[in-house]
């Protein structure tokens, strides 16, 4: 039976997650892998959630099923984050973290039209275009930025999407974009939102840095007039990242249809995927994000601590742009990562070197530095000339 596998080439990231670990050197900095880092380096459990967990372990009496659909009350306290109260026929399940959502979304989209096609701008998260393919969807590509500039290639977006088929699923990323940090402005997202409603474009939002860019409302804005331009669209929500929930894989996917009884089938064909996918989305997560956001004081202590997660960020990138003014457009751009113009030597030069550890990609995450860090990594970067490459983005808006 296994002799016809091949053995998949090493993930790179996790390779450098062990080569970071294994390093003896003091004052080693990790931009590798993605997430969040307090001041001390560490990637703490949110106090809301600590409480949360408190509280659910003196009242869990059961751990019996829930359901394909997974913990509804979570669903129902997410869905006014990302929605409008006034939209109408919204649904949606609980799936194990953002990644679930989008193979679940994936999955739908091929059940309801087989063969349809995606268009993803890159760069992008890796594992966008293997979850969509494997969900049945043909992955097309389009230039989304340039990183020598650090730019958004707005034209040839809407060039690409002026290109695409009625029907055709659009990826946007709902904030802090991977990892690149470039969002569109709001008037960039009404063009995408009208072209959409125009050539009668599926939108597919993949939100899982809500609270993390300018805050939770802000942080919707843009997709928010994509969903008021369309009838239909799928999100998928991660909040692996804002509830610092990671390895409890928590999200939810959810659907705007154009009527009520679409939004029966839509929740329906969800469940029966869910179900021959995992049966059921583990509930430890979700059953905390559900009791923080049922509670007025819980919430409360989460968006505070959002809000200073999402400040420390902000002083990072501050501090980079204004110790070095090639850097200056790190402040314009928001949530955890950078993508830096860097060539493999120089990648792997910082690393060496300077024990700083970033994807060969040249993605940073930023919020893996102390913004104390910020002069030792603004002079290991002039040492492997670094600096050079990004000079075009002086000049860029
Ligand atoms: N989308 C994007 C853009 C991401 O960066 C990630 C996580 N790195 C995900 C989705 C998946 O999140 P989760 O860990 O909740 O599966």
């Amino acid at each position: 039976m296994f002799e016809t596998l091949k053995n998949p080439p090493p993930d790179s990231l996790l390779a450098l997650i062990k080569a970071f670990a294994d390093d003896p050197r003091a004052g080693k900095i990790d931009l590798g892998v993605g997430v969040y880092r307090d001041d001390s380096g560490a990637t703490p459990i949110m106090q809301a959630v600590k409480d949360a967990e408190r509280i659910l372990f003196e009242a869990q009496d059961t751990k019996s099923y829930l359901g394909p659909e997974g913990d509804m009350r979570f669903v129902a306290a997410l869905q006014p984050l990302v929605f409008d109260k006034s939209t109408s026929h919204v649904t949606g399940i609980q799936t194990p973290g953002g990644s679930g959502a989008l193979r679940l979304g994936a999955e739908l989209i091929t059940a309801a039209r087989p063969g349809a096609r995606v268009w993803v701008g890159t760069p992008t998260w890796p594992n966008h275009g293997p979850v969509f393919q494997s969900g049945g969807l043909t992955v097309c590509r389009y230039r989304f930025f340039d990183t020598k500039t650090q730019t958004i290639l707005f034209d040839e977006m809407m060039a690409a999407l002026s290109g695409a088929a009625q029907g055709d699923v659009v990826l946007l990323h709902g904030c802090c974009h991977n990892p690149t940090g470039a969002d569109l402005d709001l008037d960039q997202w009404r063009e995408v939102a009208d072209l959409i409603a125009r050539r009668g474009l599926f939108p597919f939002i993949d939100l899982a840095y809500q609270g993390l860019g300018r805050g939770l409302d802000e942080d919707v804005a843009g997709l928010r007039l994509v969903l008021d331009a369309t009838d239909e669209a799928l999100v998928a929500y991660s909040c692996d990242k804002n509830f610092a929930l990671y390895r409890d894989r928590t999200g939810a996917l959810f659907a705007q249809a154009r009527t009520a009884a679409h939004a029966g089938a839509v929740f329906g064909s969800l469940a029966g995927l869910a179900r021959v996918n995992w049966s059921m989305p583990p509930d430890h997560g979700a059953a905390l994000v559900r009791i923080v956001l049922e509670s007025p004081d819980l919430t409360r202590s989460w968006r505070e601590e959002l809000v200073s997660m999402c400040a420390r960020i902000g002083d990072v990138r501050r501090a980079l742009a204004t110790l070095e003014p090639q850097l200056a457009f790190l402040d314009r751009q928001r949530g955890l990562f950078s993508n830096l113009a860097l060539a493999p030597e120089q990648i792997d030069a910082l690393r060496t070197r300077h024990a700083i550890y970033m994807a060969p990609s040249g993605r940073a995450n930023l919020a893996g530095m102390r913004a104390s860090d910020a002069g030792k990594f603004v002079a290991a970067l002039a040492d492997v000339g670094g600096l050079e490459r990004a000079k075009a983005a002086v000049i860029a808006p």
